[in-house]
């Protein structure tokens, strides 16, 4: 593998060192790796070339664009601590990964595509009763929806320009019987597992894989008043969401799956109901025995967007993080958010209350195959040695 150093002017304050980090994997395709020294002065890059001047002035110039645009004119945002249970005592200081890999209970199909074995499986099941218990207290109405969702849905709500990193696109083949003809004798995946058919075979985009579970119901709701001016809505399924090099263990996939709470309807309902469930979710991890805490945080906003709007977020608390502990690494990881998006997809998609001002908006959401990675970093593999709550579950 080569190495390319490049010197950040000026270093990178630490408070973004892991967003700016993040960011480098979409800088070129020819990144394979790439670190930022904790003064953050350097940043390392492996690449999957030999580095010449060409290459290394391409790649400087867009690192540095990207570390000017997110950097400059930011400050510290304030993190409030809402909840601190990270002391709880757990008793594993392993990654469980190579165990659960080695188990068969989990299968790596490609980078960030994961099949969940018995063991896993029933722990998420496990996390989803909690979630469907919770869902029940606030009465929520229950709902499923496409995996697919309409380009014109996500270019509504701005998606393109907040998070155009990580869409990932669904297509098919032209109606053309001579294209169709064409990929059926043709169609096969070289070494990398890529396909090796042009563009021109695809037809024109229409549709992508959806990001999140709460839009499709601001979707079915949009242009028209809300009915009784408010609702509780509850629903799982799949998201996508690309991420590149950074696509790793359990803890960022491609493909996963999200549980959602959502609050539709005046500023206070929905502060309220974001509050009664962070408040019903304390207990239940206290339960389960996770080492935890939830603190104010912000999307990971592509470069561009990144700095205006992780302030906004962050100054007025829109988002707040379930970050579980995770001991072998001794850093933690987003299980879970409470979300108030205020009445920005109300205006967006012009749904209305009865006096026809927008309605607010909030979701409470949790990655399941993170909660579950969560709780066997805290816990391991050994069933006895689980909080007994997540023990009678399994009939142990
Ligand atoms: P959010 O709406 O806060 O971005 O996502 C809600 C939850 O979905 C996160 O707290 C996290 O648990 C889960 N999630 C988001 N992105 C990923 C990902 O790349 N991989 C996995 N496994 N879970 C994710
Ligand atoms: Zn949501």
């Amino acid at each position: 593998m080569n190495t390319l150093e490049i010197i950040s002017q000026p270093p990178i304050p630490e408070h973004l060192i892991g967003e700016v980090q993040s960011k480098l994997a979409y800088v070129d395709e020819v990144i394979c790796k790439a670190q930022i020294s904790k003064d953050g002065q350097k940043i390392i890059l492996e690449v999957n070339r030999p580095v010449d001047e060409l290459l290394r002035q391409r790649v400087e110039e867009k690192i540095q664009r990207v570390v000017t645009t997110m950097t400059q004119g930011s400050f510290r945002p304030k993190v409030q601590v809402l909840e601190d249970n990270m002391s709880a005592p757990t008793l594993n200081t392993n990654d469980p990964m190579p165990e659960l890999m080695q188990r068969g209970e989990l299968h790596c199909e490609a980078d960030g595509i994961f099949t969940l074995g018995p063991l896993v499986t029933r722990l998420v099941e496990f996390f989803e009763d909690n979630f469907i218990a919770l869902a029940a207290t606030f009465d929520a109405q229950p709902y499923r929806f496409p995996v697919l969702i309409p380009a014109r849905y996500l270019e509504r709500v701005n998606y393109f320009k907040a998070f155009p990193h990580s869409l990932t696109f669904a297509t098919h083949l032209r109606e053309d019987l001579d294209a169709i003809d064409h990929f059926a004798q043709s169609a096969c995946c070289d070494e990398h597992g890529d396909l090796n058919q042009l563009p021109e075979s695809f037809a024109k985009i229409q549709a992508l894989l959806s990001p999140a579970v709460c839009y499709h119901l601001y979707f079915a709701l949009a242009d028209k008043p809300l009915p009784g001016g408010k609702m509780i809505a509850t629903a799982v399924g799949p998201c996508f969401r690309y991420e590149s090099i950074n696509l790793t263990s359990l803890e960022r996939l491609w493909n996963f799956t999200m549980w959602e709470l959502i609050f539709v309807g005046e500023k206070d309902f929905v502060l309220e109901n974001r509050e009664a469930s962070r408040k019903y979710m304390a207990k239940a991890f206290e339960d389960i025995g996770l080492a935890y805490r939830v603190e104010t945080a912000n999307d990971p906003f592509f470069v561009g967007e990144f700095r205006k709007q992780a302030a906004f977020q962050s100054a007025f608390q829109l988002k707040y993080e379930i970050r579980a502990n995770l001991p072998f690494k001794n850093s933690t990881l987003a299980v879970g958010s409470y979300n108030y998006h205020q009445d920005f997809f109300g205006r967006h998609l012009n749904i209305t209350l009865p006096d026809g001002s927008p309605v607010h908006t909030g979701c409470t959401a949790f990655g399941l195959e993170r909660m579950a990675y969560a709780f066997l970093s805290q816990y391991g593999l050994d069933i006895q040695k689980w909080p007994q709550t997540v023990k009678d579950y399994f009939g142990e």
